[in-house]
């Protein structure tokens, strides 16, 4: 696996691998591996010749008060697992070089990067559409992986690079999941064993909306009352927002008859969790 810092290095790289003809894919993460990201490498894998992974802890979606310096990192281990899963070209530079000084361009996705964590986080998605669009430049993917468990994220990729026409696929892949349900996330690094223990809350959350849907509730903001009961009796954990939402849009629903996005954030102490759950009405 070549391992480079270089902008200009990493696009000529890049350029050379597309000459021989396949198919180049790119997986953008933050590092601080785990299988989540691993499974993203791996649909890479099966789909496309040449695998660039990114690792950029990207300051500029990070909020003032939010989590930067001490999101976790883990650079050595990162580089085992990636050789390991056979990816060819680790792009992994640094702020000076993702962002120079002076520099005051930004790529925003108006009307989605309000919404849902964009509400409760001003900014994060300004920081991602602007990574993710200097990533498309310098890498310039065929095909690039994003995970369902953002799903905010996934919809605003997803419009990013059809308003912009970046000439990329984007797939997007399941949530991975610990065994007992918790969607697997860098910051579970965070949680102690207590806090590991009450974060399933936001998963029992979502399977309850599962089940209720199932047994054929539409009315979601009958879904949303019983999710919101599971953290009730839950006085460590802080809901920020549970929401049932067009995938595309991330407006709210209120009755579901098309496919429909349960999504869900909390506050475990100090660390802000999410996850999600497609509601299929034709299944
Ligand atoms: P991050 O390093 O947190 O920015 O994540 C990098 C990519 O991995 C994003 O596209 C995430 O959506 C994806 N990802 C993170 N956790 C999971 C998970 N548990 N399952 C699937 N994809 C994930």
């Amino acid at each position: 696996m070549k391992i480079l810092s270089n902008i200009t290095e990493t696009g000529a790289a890049c350029r050379c691998e597309r000459a021989k003809g396949g198919r180049l894919g790119l997986v953008p993460t933050m590092g601080a591996l785990h299988e989540g990201h691993l499974s993203l490498v791996r649909a890479a894998k099966a789909q496309c010749d040449t695998i660039v992974v990114s690792l950029f802890v990207n300051p500029t979606q990070f909020g003032p008060t939010e989590d930067l310096a001490k999101y976790p990192r883990s650079f050595d281990r990162d580089c085992e697992l990636l050789e390991r899963e056979g990816v060819d070209i680790l792009f992994a530079p640094s702020t000076e070089e993702m962002y120079r000084k002076g520099e005051g361009t930004w790529v925003v996705v108006e009307g989605l990067s309000e919404k849902l964590d964009g509400r409760s986080r001003p900014g994060h998605f300004r920081g991602v559409t602007t990574v993710v669009s200097k990533l498309f430049h310098i890498i310039e993917p065929d095909v690039a992986f994003f995970g369902q468990k953002d799903a905010a994220q996934s919809a605003i990729i997803r419009r990013l690079a059809r308003d912009l026409n970046f000439p990329v696929e984007i797939v997007i892949c399941p949530i991975v999941r610990e065994p007992d349900g918790l969607a697997m996330s860098s910051r579970n690094a965070y949680l102690n064993p207590d806090e590991r223990q009450r974060a399933l809350a936001l998963h029992r959350s979502l399977s309850r909306v599962e089940d209720e849907f199932r047994a054929g509730e539409r009315n979601a903001a009958r879904l949303i009352a019983a999710a919101t009961k599971v953290f009730a009796p839950e006085p460590q954990i802080r809901l920020d927002y549970f929401e049932i939402v067009d995938p595309d849009t991330l407006d709210p629903v209120e009755r579901i008859e098309h496919l429909a996005l349960a999504a869900v954030a909390a506050y475990v102490g100090s660390t802000r969790l999410i996850d999600n759950l497609i509601l299929n009405p034709k299944k």
